[in-house]
Formats: structure tokens, C-alpha cells, sequence
């Protein structure tokens, strides 16, 4: 599916707003991100660190889990917004796999400027679903 510029304005447009309310007492690294649903809708996340650091959770996985609450069972595209464009990293890399095969990715950073990647440029040769699929039978 190809997503459209408007749709691909409004989820960079969210995800640089939401970056706004990013949780990052201890790197002051603040994110945010936005997912584009099957339905159209859109669900930002922030990053959401913890005192104890483990818990902490991405703001990628945070949109995507929250895509998933809302019912949403595709993923049609992923922006993040930081500081200096910085991609995503490998957990959440993995955790979007799992929902798509391949996806638009929008680098976005705080001075306005972005860029697309993908999915399957950000993980190649990568483990899905159909992998476990493909064992059981
Ligand atoms: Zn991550």
C-alpha cells in the first residue's frame, strides 16, 4: 500500500509533537513516533524511561503497541522524530517486522528536515512470523 503525502505529513507532523512529551529524565534523548494504522488512524508514542532502566521503552514500540491495543492489526508506515534523525534501533526494528514484511520509515529530526527508508532496509534478511510458520508444519 502506498502511503499518501498527506498521510505521510500528518504522521511526521505527530510524531515530532508527541517527541514533546517524551519521558527521558536520564539520556535527555527525547523521541517521538507515530504509527499509521490499517484503518488510516494514526497513534503517537514517546519514549518512557525508567530508574531502573530496564523498563524503558522505546517510543516506536510504545506507538506500535498502542496501534495494536486500539485493534489495528496492520501496520502501514512508522515516523520518529529526534534531535539528529537518528534511526530505530534493533528491538524496535524486530517489533515492527512483526507486524509488516516491509514499511515506509520517516527519519524525521527537530530542525524540520526527513527522509524515507524502509523496513527492509533497516533489517535485512530478516526472522518474521512465517518463519515459525514454516517449522511447525
Ligand atoms: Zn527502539
Amino acid at each position: 500500500m502506498i502511503v499518501t503525502a498527506g498521510q505521510r505529513q500528518a504522521l511526521q507532523q505527530a510524531a515530532c509533537q508527541s517527541r514533546q512529551n517524551a519521558y527521558a529524565p536520564y539520556s535527555g534523548f527525547c523521541v517521538g513516533a507515530a504509527v499509521l494504522g490499517g484503518s488510516g488512524a494514526i497513534y503517537p508514542g514517546v519514549n518512557i524511561e525508567n530508574a531502573a532502566y530496564g523498563p524503558t521503552i522505546c517510543a516506536e514500540r510504545v506507538a506500535i503497541f498502542s496501534a495494536i491495543t486500539a485493534g489495528e492489526s496492520q501496520i502501514l508506515a512508522v515516523a520518529v522524530c529526534t534531535e539528529n534523525g537518528a534511526t530505530p534501533c534493533g528491538s524496535c526494528r524486530q517489533v515492527m517486522r512483526e507486524f509488516a514484511r516491509d514499511l515506509p520509515v520517516f527519519i524525521c529530526d527537530t530542525a524540520g528536515n526527513s527522509h524515507e527508508t524502509s523496513l527492509a532496509a533497516l533489517l535485512p534478511d530478516s526472522f518474521g512470523p512465517e518463519d515459525l510458520k514454516e517449522s511447525r508444519q
